[in-house]
């Protein structure tokens, strides 16, 4: 297992029992610490640059309008966001989760990424799917009610598969897509579709993607990705044989094997960056190896 990819961090316990009893969410608001998000899904922040945390604010100094979605408790508060109306009055500095996502603490973090993946939610989904009807939020947030049936809809996740294609040695396969900055390589990546495994995903992005067949799937790490809704789950996956990439599906202007040496090297590909999950699965790989070098020379001396 990798370690923990930046947007999977949280320290604070969501505390799900809590989200239907109103009286106690009511009485919890006025102390409580709220992370005010703006329309831009970013938020004031405070601290030194390189150790940036959430400009919290209490429940008594929000202003009244817009939504409130219980985040959960720790022994330093509770926690709350506050999601537009007049509560979005901005901070001398904000950031969202893509510039502030991988320096944040491990609460902040967890946070952060929770309020971002309910408010992408509650935005896109403000009428029922059954009979069209505005719907209302409840249950702390995480839950829309429809003023007419009163059928009841959840937060949803869309799983996608993001995965390292390897060769079984030293060797990986990248690709690129034509809109990211120059020079920047990452792993392949798709989402699961209706009916599919997600082991049968992997082998199917990357054969549509880059013309390559793959076995020995093998689960890594997930993190959520809420850009608006994904979360994305991490494999390393072998091509047998490591034939050379074949562009099929037009999502990739390039695609093509790195070694580690490549990889580490100055003039070599730009990674994608640290809060990405796609980051952590090439660093896992590229340390494991030299991990399983340095084994096998202590074997040697011995
Ligand atoms: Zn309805």
């Amino acid at each position: 297992m990798i370690e923990p990819p930046a947007l999977s961090r949280s320290a604070a316990n969501r505390a799900s029992l809590r989200r239907t009893d109103a009286s106690w969410l009511a009485g919890a608001w006025p102390s409580a610490l709220v992370l005010v998000l703006h329309q831009d899904m970013t938020t004031d922040i405070g601290g030194a640059a390189d150790a940036p945390m959430l400009a919290l604010v209490r429940g008594s100094q929000v202003a009244d309008g817009g939504d409130r979605f219980f985040l959960g408790e720790d022994e330093g508060g509770v926690y709350f966001a506050a999601v537009g109306g007049a509560a979005t009055t901005r901070g001398e500095v904000t950031a969202g989760l893509r510039e502030a996502g991988a320096l944040l603490a491990d609460r902040d973090a967890g946070l952060l990424v929770t309020a971002v993946a309910l408010a992408h939610w509650h935005s896109t989904h403000t009428h029922c799917p059954r009979c069209g009807a505005p719907t209302t939020v409840s249950g702390g947030g995480w839950l829309r009610v429809c003023r007419v049936d009163g059928s009841e809809h959840y937060p949803r996740v869309d799983p996608a598969v993001i995965m390292l294609v390897h060769d079984g040695a030293d060797r990986c396969l990248l690709g690129r897509q034509a809109s990211w900055p120059a020079g920047r390589f990452s792993t392949l990546a798709g989402f699961v579709e209706p009916g599919e495994s997600v082991e049968s995903a992997v082998a199917r992005e990357v054969a549509e993607e880059a013309g390559v067949a793959v076995t020995d799937v093998r689960y890594e790490a997930s993190q959520p990705w809420p850009f608006p809704s994904s979360l994305m789950l991490g494999f390393t996956a072998r091509a047998e044989p490591a034939t050379e990439p074949v562009l099929l599906d037009g999502e990739l202007e390039e695609a093509r094997w790195f070694t580690r040496a490549e990889l580490a090297a100055k003039a070599g590909p730009r990674w994608p960056p640290p809060v990405s999950i796609a980051n952590r699965l090439i660093t896992s790989w590229v340390e494991r190896a030299s991990n399983a070098a340095v084994s096998s020379s202590k074997r040697g001396v011995r």
